[in-house]
């Protein structure tokens, strides 16, 4: 990879809306890279089902998260398996640095850094993560084979990971801290078939216990009651959300109270050339289908964003300083 050239768009993040803006912007011709410090895919690989995106009856997160990529190589879109520390945006281009020491300027960025699971924040949690307290039923399911687990959660991934669940361990309970799930109907329904889940309504779980052989134990409240008592257990699994990755949305770029990049239409944040797709976008839902739209749609805007800026003679206007790379 040579860095000491001007991108029209670096995409920071390869989900899906980073690999379909990746898609996009090869089809529009713009010089780009997309910059991942994983695998492509993202959170998607995590999901066993994939049931919703449009020509799929029936996939997994991992599959399509390959063809996804595999799309994207097929334009020759540039592809850096690196971590960025930092997005600094500029009035003559915005700097995009790298664990490495490197950097990249660009005209354009589109942030696709997704979002991580949303913690408990109770005694147990973080010291047992691993030991019995999982953010991941396809990852670690499979260790419970044949033992009790409680699933933290009344969402659509709560249900779907149940669900999961329930294919190898004796017995999965929700903990819900309400009287109704949050889920689609279609989840609710296959949850109540399900005859090896089991809700526990109006509860939370408030601490975690663990003996020698990992978790063993954890402290349910009533909500209505405020009641406490002990449950026995082999495992947690918690699925109450999640927070946007939202550590590299430079200073000056608006979020909203929960810490989702706010964006118009075109998945453009208030700085100028800076773009927002998928699940660090604050938006109505979070769906693979919707990341990928967001991602077309930037890429597009990115398009003519750029044509604008080359238009006005920017490339000229932006040769690099002398020494730039050493820094
Ligand atoms: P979610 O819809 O925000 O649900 C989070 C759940 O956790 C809610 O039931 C919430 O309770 C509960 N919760 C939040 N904080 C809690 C706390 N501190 N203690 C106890 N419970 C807590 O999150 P999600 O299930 O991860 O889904 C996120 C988005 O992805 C949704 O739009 C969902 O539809 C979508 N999704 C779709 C699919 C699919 O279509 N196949 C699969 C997975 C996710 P309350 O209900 O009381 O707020």
């Amino acid at each position: 990879m040579s860095n000491n050239e001007l991108y029209d768009l670096v995409i920071i993040g390869g989900g899906p809306g980073g690999l379909s803006a990746g898609i996009y912007a090869m089809r529009a011709a713009m010089k780009t890279v997309l910059v991942e410090k994983g695998i492509p895919g993202g959170q998607v690989n995590l999901s066993d089902e994939v049931e919703n995106y449009p020509g799929f009856i029936h996939t997994s997160g991992a599959e399509l998260s390959m063809k996804f990529a595999e799309h994207a190589r097929s334009y020759g879109l540039e592809e850096l398996n690196e971590e960025v520390t930092a997005v600094e945006p500029g009035l003559k281009y915005h700097t995009i640095r790298l664990a490495s020491g490197q950097s990249l300027i660009t005209h354009s960025v589109i942030l696709s850094t997704g979002g991580s699971p949303r913690k408990l924040d109770i005694p147990g949690e973080d010291e047992y993560y691993g030991k019995g307290v999982s953010y991941c039923a396809v990852c670690d399911g499979f260790f419970f084979r044949g033992k009790e687990v409680i699933v933290v959660g009344g969402g659509d991934s709560a249900c779907e990971e149940a669900l999961y669940l329930a294919k190898l361990a004796a017995k999965v309970y929700i903990v819900h801290r309400r009287d109704a799930l949050r889920a689609s109907m279609i989840s609710q329904q296959r949850v109540e078939a399900d005859c090896n889940i089991e809700v526990l309504w109006n509860s939370v779980v408030t601490e975690i216990k663990a003996g020698a052989e990992g978790v063993d134990q954890v402290t349910l409240q009533d909500t209505q009651t405020q009641e406490h008592r002990q449950m026995s257990i082999d495992g947690v699994f918690i699925f109450i959300g999640f927070v946007p990755n939202n550590e590299l949305v430079p200073a000056g770029t608006r979020l909203n109270a929960d810490g989702f990049v706010i964006t118009d239409e075109k998945c453009e944040t208030n700085t100028a050339g800076i773009f927002a797709v998928g699940d660090v976008r604050e938006r109505y839902a979070r769906q693979i289908v919707l990341a990928a739209g967001d991602g077309a749609l930037a890429a597009l805007a990115a398009a003519h964003y750029v044509e604008s800026r080359k238009a006005q003679g920017a490339d000229e206007a932006c040769a690099l300083p002398a020494g730039f790379l050493d820094d």
